[in-house]
């Protein structure tokens, strides 16, 4: 059973019904009208609390329904998500100079990225609309993760891409049997392509910055790194929750869940968030540092899932790192390629460049202060390195190209040890 009560502007603040809306608020519009779900969280208490948690069997994100704002549980699509593993990165915490360093690897999902705890929801909204369609516009992830779980579920998909969009995730797309269009152009423009097209053939539109309903899969992601702490490192909590920020609805959501955790009383006190974004496109950073609204920019870096030059989602982002008296840092490309041999070797978890940013994310915040020695981090790994060969090849080099004898080994690695 759900607790979920209805939907809060974040603008203007009016509330509405669970089915008065499904997007935003329409007296503010799509830029401002962000709505955020709202629960009982005087009656979660009583359901959702450590005794109720270790007893539940099912090692998913649905295992946090009442959380959730789901009606129907039979539309639910039979793929699993979520309750992905958390690790405890000794190797990468001496590496990195600080005290403790988890790594949460979300490239376990099903379609290999975080995006599909999002999709997941978007799906059952969908089904419970009895919507005949799903849209959605992606740097790519989200886009192969509403491919996957409209296949689970039945329905049928539409999905914009920019043409810059790795081959690896195109490919899922079309094997998982979307109709994908391949924009020739940035990613905005694919968005405000997918916004036009939803609105006039009545396609239900699942672009995480609009449709409140997603975030609330993404949270999901924290909710479980607070309650695996308790096992992997028990008595121990992130100082820092570190993410890469694109349009800002995943670092929104972490947030969502870590307050959620704070409000059931299962977290004793609120991690800082570091929102990680890539050197060429870094409209969050300039916000922050300047005090200033968002100023659109450019996306030019390699990391594609962060490649936002317009984050849509960029009240919610902001506010989540001011109110955790966080932080957002940029890190160049080269930074973010050696992110990803080094977090594969230091904790066996090989992540795409915008998965791995995190990692280079920390090195500049301990560089400047921003993290101290002495905190503890958990990184939100956030797709795997399979979705950008390009990006792992240029990263790690290339093999050692022998003729099969071994006398080509012996000149390689010299003289062999007697035992
Ligand atoms: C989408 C994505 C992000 C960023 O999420 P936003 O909600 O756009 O900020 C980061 N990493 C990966 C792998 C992603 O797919
Ligand atoms: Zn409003």
């Amino acid at each position: 059973m759900s607790y979920f009560t209805g939907l809060r502007c974040v603008h203007c603040g009016r509330e509405y019904n669970p089915d008065e809306v499904e997007y935003f608020c329409p007296a503010c519009g799509y830029h401002d009208g962000i709505l955020d779900a709202q629960y009982d969280y005087e009656s979660l208490r009583k359901v959702l609390n450590h005794a109720s948690l270790a007893a539940n069997p099912d090692l998913s994100m649905w295992r946090y329904l009442p959380l959730l704002p789901v009606q129907d549980e039979s539309s639910i699509p039979d793929l699993h998500v979520g309750w992905t593993p958390l690790y405890d990165a000794p190797r990468l915490a001496a590496e990195l100079g600080v005290a403790l360093c988890w790594v949460k690897d979300e490239g376990r999902n099903p379609t290999a990225s975080f995006k599909d705890r999002a999709s997941a929801i978007g799906v059952v909204r969908a089904l419970e609309q009895r919507a005949e369609r799903i849209t959605c516009a992606s740097t790519g992830n989200a886009a192969s993760s509403l491919a996957g779980f409209a296949a689970a579920a039945g329905i049928p998909t539409t999905i914009f891409v920019p043409a810059r969009a790795p081959e690896a995730k195109i490919a899922q797309l079309l094997v998982y049997g979307a109709q994908v269009f391949c924009v020739q152009g940035t990613y905005d423009e694919a968005w405000e392509l997918c916004m036009q097209a939803s609105a006039e053939f009545g396609w239900y539109n699942r672009n995480c910055a609009i449709n409140p309903y997603l975030i609330e899969g993404k949270k999901t992601v924290t909710l479980e790194l607070i309650e695996q702490c308790a096992t992997v490192t028990p008595g121990s909590y992130p100082d820092w929750v570190v993410v890469s920020v694109g349009d800002g609805c995943t670092i929104a959501g972490a947030w969502k869940g870590l307050r959620e955790m704070h409000l059931l009383g299962l977290l004793p006190r609120l991690p800082r968030l570091l929102g990680v974004q890539a050197d060429g496109c870094q409209p969050f950073v300039t916000a922050w540092r300047t005090h200033t609204a968002l100023a659109p920019c450019n996306a030019d870096t390699l990391a594609d899932s962060i490649a936002v030059g317009h984050p849509r989602n960029f009240r919610k982002a902001m506010d989540a790192v001011l109110e955790s008296h966080g932080a957002f840092v940029a890190v160049s490309d080269q930074e973010i390629l050696d992110s990803i041999p080094l977090l594969a070797r230091k904790a066996g978890v090989f992540g795409e460049p915008a998965g791995v940013a995190g990692v280079a994310g920390i090195q500049r915040a301990l560089a400047s202060g921003i993290i101290l020695r002495s905190e503890s981090v958990a990184i939100i790994m956030t797709g795997n390195g399979l979705k950008d060969i390009q990006s792992a090849i240029r990263s790690a080099g290339r093999a050692i190209s022998i003729r099969p004898e071994m006398e080509e080994i012996r000149n390689a690695v010299g003289e062999p040890i007697a035992v």
